[in-house]
């Protein structure tokens, strides 16, 4: 009923849906991350502080962990939406969710930070609604995880390393190329375009907020805190200056722009946003962590603005004491302006930053590798393309960021494919691998011939093989019945012998039950167990098969265990997870050891003496994939040494294109080995 259910198209549907509501979220708030890194890392840092351990994280972290969280959400992301290592993602996005949903419910209760920053300046969402949010992508995550493989891929499996990598590079190279120079979107009020007192209106009838600074002052080793109106006198040395809410009312989207001059304390303010000339903004919001690389270009920039009479104001709200040594060693002329952290943080990201305003517009923003030198500033800055508002547009930059995840990508998917077709053209490495492992053909003759027949047949095989030697080892497995009179003549050499079944119990009361004592009694080598039509008519469950393979393994008998997955599960991309479990389920408890005796037959259960055969592609993408299981559970050299046979009407006409595919190692042959003909067509098979 479950089973059912689980694969219904409707569910099919809810998985898809599901799969996609998560992983656009989780590109979305991955890519904002990797856009603006900093930012990130500042909310990092308010997290730190709030809960007592700034103190304790060294400087470094918060950006690592920025670049990190930007990296893995952008991953995760990607590999949702194209469905890459589905189950592996669907496991790690679930884990994000446990982790995050009860976090978010306690910053929701206890609210240490206002906005949780999940996505980052692009959307600000209070606790409650992150929270919100987080529950309906938990239900997603729940979702997905139940039956990842109802998930559509959008790729070959070969291409999933390669995409899987990709991403990763990708949100990481773009973290570091923002953390390096700007946020390429600016999601905050200050971005280029914007007036900085428009930004400050409070629309007529809107209860405005009330702030109040606080300056942190210090006199004879006992630091006290003042506001405008009790600042005390020149005794007094400044330490820091704090915007804090007295009340809070609408708020603007600049509400704390405010700059007041370092030695007398004016509020400049309005002076600067109604200056109908240039003003350059020197941004550091510590000048103590400030990188002094590019100072002689900020010194020769306040030079060309003394020249041509522009103003320049650097801001920060480190203390003078701070602030002189930054004059002492950079030799820095300008004047300073006192300004809240945040509020310089927010305006750009970096430190230093430089920002070029005229009547409060936001004309232009550099970071300090890139502050404009004496070969860009050529003139005065009204003839210079420099000196106009810089042209933004963020759907342009979004479609570069697209072209450029995607020209690289399909490059490599290119490359991928020809490199692939080269190396199937060629007998690669695999084909080289594989000549290491057995190159079988076994027959399956079933219910079908009684004992004249089958001994007739047998004697047939007997005397083609050896006027033909065959190039691959040749097994037939009979009927209980002819074991021991065909042992007899059979050359064992050149045929090995089998039985289709074997019995669960060691010996006894077991009424018409033959063990696998007696099938080797009768000088067979080889048992076929697991086979569908077994598991299906005589519900053999995984754990009867477990049983039968250990005990044939215990009497000697090599095992011929068979797999594959009924059409329903194909249809429903469910092939992978069947294989993996049958395996799981009855063969992979067996030491290293135990498990060289294992051949294993993939028999697709819908191609099982149907006609219809699964393409030579589809057949040798399954097989790497149980060989990439058989590798995760014993090692690769177990892997390439383990021979995976195809079976399922499998014929002289399509084994030679079957059996050039370099996972595939031979075939389980049913219908096609009661003729001598046939099943010798397909064992020459292997000498095209
Ligand atoms: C089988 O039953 O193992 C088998 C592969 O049958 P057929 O070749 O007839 O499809």
């Amino acid at each position: 009923m479950a089973t059912r259910w689980r694969n219904s198209v409707t569910w099919r549907w809810v998985v898809n849906i599901c799969r996609f509501i998560l992983g656009a979220t989780f590109v979305f708030s991955g890519f904002v991350k990797a856009v603006d890194p900093l930012g990130t890392s500042y909310k990092i840092q308010d997290y730190l502080t709030a809960f007592g351990l700034s103190e304790l994280v060294p400087d470094m972290v918060p950006i690592a962990l920025s670049v990190a969280l930007a990296v893995l959400e952008f991953g995760v992301g990607v590999h949702l939406m194209l469905g890459i290592k589905r189950r592996a993602t669907t496991r790690l996005a679930l884990l994000i969710m446990i982790v995050m949903t009860p976090l978010t419910l306690y910053l929701a209760l206890t609210n240490p930070i206002s906005d949780c920053g999940c996505f980052g300046d692009a959307l600000v969402l209070t606790n409650w609604q992150t929270f919100g949010k987080n529950v309906v992508l938990l239900i997603c995550a729940i979702v997905v995880f139940i039956t990842p493989w109802n998930m559509v891929r959008f790729l070959t499996k070969k291409m999933e390393w390669t995409l899987s990598n990709y991403s990763v590079v990708f949100a990481f190279a773009l973290a570091v190329y923002c953390l390096a120079t700007l946020p390429i979107i600016d999601f905050r009020p200050y971005r280029i375009g914007n007036n900085i007192r428009e930004g400050m209106v409070i629309p007529e009838g809107a209860k405005p907020t009330v702030f109040d600074t606080r300056f942190v002052m210090e006199k004879d080793g006992v630091k006290q805190t003042f506001t405008i109106d009790n600042y005390p006198d020149s005794t007094w040395t400044f330490i820091s200056a704090e915007t804090v809410v007295v009340e809070k009312g609408y708020e603007p989207p600049i509400h704390d722009f405010v700059m007041e001059e370092m030695e007398t304390g004016d509020d400049i303010t309005d002076d600067v946003l109604d200056d109908p000339g240039y003003t350059f903004l020197l941004v550091m919001h510590r000048t103590e962590e400030a990188n002094e690389g590019n100072i002689d270009l900020i010194n020769e920039l306040y030079e060309y603005s003394k020249e041509h009479e522009y103003k320049f104001y650097a801001l920060s709200s480190s203390s003078a004491e701070a602030i002189e040594l930054w004059r002492d060693r950079t030799g820095a002329e300008y004047p300073f302006c006192i300004m809240d952290d945040i509020t310089l943080k927010t305006i750009v990201r970096s430190n230093p930053g430089l920002v070029l305003i005229r009547e409060g517009m936001i004309l232009n923003k550099w970071c300090d590798s890139q502050i404009p030198d004496e070969f860009k500033l050529t003139a005065p800055l009204e003839e210079l393309t420099l000196g106009q508002t810089k042209e933004v547009n963020d759907l342009k930059t979004l479609g570069w960021v697209c072209v450029w995840f995607l020209v690289p990508l399909a490059l490599i998917v290119l490359i991928d494919r020809i490199f692939n077709k080269k190396n199937n053209n060629k007998n690669n490495n695999k084909l080289i691998k594989r000549s290491m492992r057995k190159k079988i053909v076994a027959g399956n003759w079933k219910m079908n011939m009684n004992l004249q027949e089958g001994v007739a047949l047998a004697k047939e095989l007997n005397e083609a093989l050896a006027a033909d030697k065959p190039n691959c080892d040749v097994v037939i497995c009979t009927p209980f019945i002819h074991l021991a009179t065909v042992a007899q003549f059979l050359n064992q050499d050149v045929i090995g012998l089998g039985a289709e079944n074997c019995a669960d119990k060691v010996k006894g009361a077991y009424t018409g039950e033959v063990s696998a004592e007696m099938v080797k009694s009768t000088g067979a080598q080889y048992v076929i167990l697991g086979h569908s039509e077994r598991r299906e008519y005589y519900k053999e469950t995984p754990e009867i098969l477990k049983e039968k393979v250990l005990l044939a393994l215990a009497n000697g008998l090599k095992v011929i265990f068979c797999i594959g997955e009924s059409l329903a599960e194909r249809e429903a991309n469910q092939q992978n997870e069947v294989v993996k479990a049958e395996l799981e389920g009855s063969v992979f408890n067996l030491s290293a050891a135990e498990f060289a005796n294992i051949i294993i037959a993939y028999e697709p259960i819908w191609a099982i003496g149907t006609g219809k055969t699964a393409t030579a592609e589809q057949a040798e993408e399954i097989h790497a994939y149980i060989r990439g299981c058989v590798a995760e559970k014993y090692g690769a050299e177990v892997a390439d040494n383990t021979s995976i046979l195809y079976g399922g009407s499998c014929k002289a006409s399509n084994a030679p294109e079957l059996f050039a595919k370099p996972d595939i190692d031979g075939g389980l042959i049913g219908g096609a080995s009661l003729k001598c003909t046939d099943f010798k067509g397909i064992i020459d098979a292997w000498k095209k």
